[in-house]
């Protein structure tokens, strides 16, 4: 049996971290068994669904590196949906219902006041055709429920393991509005049954929904699949990204944290499995040991602080030629090999280069807390050009005129050349920023802006 997978999101806004990592783990499944990755677009509600929302979703999977086989929108199989909801309503598995949405709350309240399930309790399915007609002509339009049968409901979770519900103990599902649209669940189990999906991986909020699933295959005659629900991932404290993590979508960690693909990948890849959390430069790693078996059950803590980690790995590993074309776009001038090289270790993110940019090119404004100590070093700054020699040969002499080693020596210069007390090899930074910077910061000149 070769592996046939769906991700299927609705358009009704942006690609979030939850989904996304649904989307990744559903995906790197289908490469890890050479299977075929169906993207469904949800869209049968037209009121909520937009176009905007189901490009920037495909952006989102592109930029993550996730590309599909297929693509559908559900809106374009209505013709098919209906041919499968005549079918139902001839075999008797679908009832018109004609309660309103208010009707149905005090329903609901009442049964829970009674310390009861808020069960559907299939009224309409007493309706005599006068009561029917009555309603009709009253201007109410049916909604349609899918009639369960109160049997066991049983399947084998890849990651949940044996699962088991009662039909009696949940609500039939309503399938088709009002208005005559079809609903997520009949139009879901249509598509999963009509291409072939072989296994369905999305969240565990949707495991209700596959009790009632299992028996729409059956009514459809169709195989159920395998399934596979996947743990929710929850905040962590802590975290600087500044979005809830509900609400925080890739397209916010690509463009206001400006953060790698591979740091989300590398991190909703392992995220709650068995496998330790990495930063990988290539997606292959992550196929190679995927495997559902890895998966625990607990709610994994999606942890912003290791995302940043994870991000500053993949830069301080990633060669000029890779972010070429970025770093153009931030539009730094002279930005080259060697100064990709000398900063790169101190970056959390791309973007962070700017600041690195700045201490080469200026403004800086140095601190300087010993002038005497820095207006001897300034003397003894070595004659041009300078080579990859000239910050020992003016360590050595500094060193040999002060007595002055180490810490000692070292951080007040850094602390004079680049106004800051941490970052790139002092050597390197010393080309970067070229004899005349060099002597006007070490004579403690500020740089116009
Ligand atoms: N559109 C549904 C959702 O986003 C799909 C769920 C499913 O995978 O069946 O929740």
């Amino acid at each position: 049996m070769s592996v046939r997978v769906r991700f299927a999101p609705s358009p009704t806004g942006m690609l979030h971290v939850g989904n996304a990592r649904t989307a990744l783990i559903t995906w790197l499944f289908a490469r890890k068994h050479g299977g075929h990755f169906l993207l469904r677009i949800d869209d049968t509600d037209r009121e909520r669904s937009k176009t905007e929302y189901e490009t920037a979703i495909e952006d989102s999977l592109v930029w993550m590196g996730l590309g599909w086989d297929e693509k559908i929108n559900q809106q374009h199989r209505l013709e098919r949906y209906a041919e499968r909801i005549e079918q139902l309503k001839a075999d008797g598995r679908l009832y018109a219902c004609y309660e309103t949405p208010d009707e149905l709350a005090l329903k609901r309240k009442t049964q829970l006041s009674r310390g009861k399930p808020p069960i559907y309790d299939r009224a309409a399915l007493e309706l005599t055709d006068p009561q029917k007609a009555a309603y009709e002509a009253e201007g109410r339009a049916p909604h349609w429920r899918f009639k369960l049968e109160h049997t066991p409901i049983e399947w084998e979770d890849l990651i949940r393991g044996p699962v088991k519900f009662n039909g009696a103990d949940l609500s039939d599902p309503v399938v088709i509005r009002e208005d005559g649209s079809p609903l997520y669940h009949l139009c879901s189990v249509i598509d999963d049954a009509d291409f072939r999906i072989t296994h369905v991986v999305r969240g565990e909020d949707h495991v209700s929904n596959t009790a009632a699933h299992v028996q729409m295959f059956e009514a459809l005659g169709a195989t159920p699949p395998e399934f596979v629900h996947l743990p929710l991932i929850s905040d962590s404290e802590g975290g600087k990204l500044s979005k809830r993590l509900g609400s925080l979508s890739i397209k916010d960690i690509r463009d206001t944290d400006g953060l790698e693909p591979m740091a989300v990948v590398s991190l909703l890849a392992r995220l709650g499995t068995a496998d330790p959390i990495e930063a990988y430069a290539e997606i292959e790693p992550l196929v190679e040991s995927f495997d559902f078996s890895k998966f625990g059950r607990g709610t994994p803590k999606f942890d912003s602080a290791e995302l940043l980690r994870l991000n500053a790995k993949i830069i301080h590993d990633t060669p000029f030629d890779d972010v070429t074309v970025r770093l153009a776009g931030l539009g730094l001038e002279d930005l080259d090999e060697p100064f990709w090289t000398t900063v790169r270790a101190n970056l959390e993110r791309l973007s962070d280069i700017k600041d690195w940019w700045h201490v080469a090119n200026g403004p800086v404004e140095p601190l300087i807390d010993d002038p005497d100590f820095i207006a001897q070093a300034a003397a003894l700054l070595p004659e041009t050009p300078w080579t990859v020699n000239t910050w020992s040969e003016w360590a050595g002499a500094v060193k040999a005129q002060t007595g002055r080693k180490g810490k000692e020596l070292f951080m007040p210069l850094r602390r004079a050349l680049t106004g800051m007390d941490h970052g790139p090899e002092l050597g390197d930074l010393l080309l970067l920023i070229g004899p005349d910077k060099a002597r006007r910061r070490l004579q403690g000149q500020r740089e116009a802006a």
